[in-house]
């Protein structure tokens, strides 16, 4: 296993070409990872599980790359393993270490050189493990934080920026946000397409849920390649599980979880067919 996988830094290319794009979801437990395994299996769509810093401290490093790893051997699902939103040089290390495919460091709160500085620095270490390292340049809000403050990324940075690191992949700010909007935002095509023509590595869309279907379409068609998506996955497993233990008394939560574990199952085949446009 894992041996005649392509690697995910010789795969970002090749997407690029065929104008298409990987899903990569965010799995939090046993049950959230299980869910997004299954569409990855019937849908026969390669996928990229990702890790945060939280979710990596709830399972534990070792336990939640080898669930990871095991569940895509297992049925038989071509996969990668991300670090997401990886805050310090030292955690990506870790990640590194442990045998993960990829590793995002994100020091685009900082300045732009110190955001070279440390991309550049985890590029270097990702090399003797042949991973891939994704980067991000402009303001993506966070989780509580403001959504008013803009930040768009410049295309001439991108290009400065890929070139003075050496990443693989860059996380891109074009309008969209983490967590769920209150109204859908207008995502800057044109800025994509600039960044698409000046640079070569591949781009990545975070706070993805909540966009619709068409325009994730479009952004796909317009140079990103690789979606991010964790709010979504998140609240309908929370939501789906609330109805379920609701004035319920069955003890046995292998009966109570599965109709949660299929509701992500769904978004996640959904997700996976717009990305193809078998639905719009
Ligand atoms: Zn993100």
């Amino acid at each position: 296993m894992g041996n005649a996988k392509i690697r995910l830094k010789d795969r970002w290319k090749e997407l690029q070409q065929t104008k298409d794009a990987l899903l990569a979801t965010n799995f939090y437990n046993f049950e959230t990872l299980q869910g997004i395994i299954k569409a990855a299996s019937i849908s026969k769509r390669p996928i990229i599980l990702q890790l945060t810093r939280s979710s990596i401290e709830y399972m534990g490093l070792p336990v939640a790359k080898s669930i990871a790893e095991s569940a895509l051997s297992y049925h038989n699902v071509e996969g990668w393993i991300h670090l997401d939103h990886g805050d310090s040089y030292e955690l990506a290390a870790s990640c590194l270490d442990a045998g993960f495919d990829s590793v995002m460091i994100d020091a685009s709160e900082k300045s732009f050189s110190e955001n070279v500085k440390i991309s550049k620095a985890v590029v270097k270490l990702a090399e003797k493990y042949g991973a891939s390292v994704e980067a991000e340049l402009g303001y993506v809000a966070k989780l509580g934080q403001n959504t008013g403050k803009t930040g768009f990324t410049e295309p001439e940075e991108a290009k400065l920026f890929i070139e003075e690191t050496g990443i693989d992949a860059l996380a891109i700010a074009i309008g969209t946000a983490h967590g769920f909007y209150k109204e859908e935002p207008k995502l800057d095509l044109d800025r994509l397409v600039a960044i698409r023509e000046m640079t070569n590595a591949a781009l990545v869309l975070h706070g993805a849920s909540g966009i619709s279907n068409n325009v994730l379409y479009e952004a796909v068609q317009k140079g990103i390649s690789k979606i991010n998506l964790a709010t979504e996955i998140k609240n309908i497993f929370m939501k789906t599980l609330k109805g379920l233990v609701a004035g319920n008394n069955e003890i046995d939560l292998r009966k109570v979880f599965p109709p949660a574990i299929s509701s992500v199952t769904s978004l996640v085949l959904n997700k996976l067919e717009v990305i193809q446009h078998k639905v719009s």
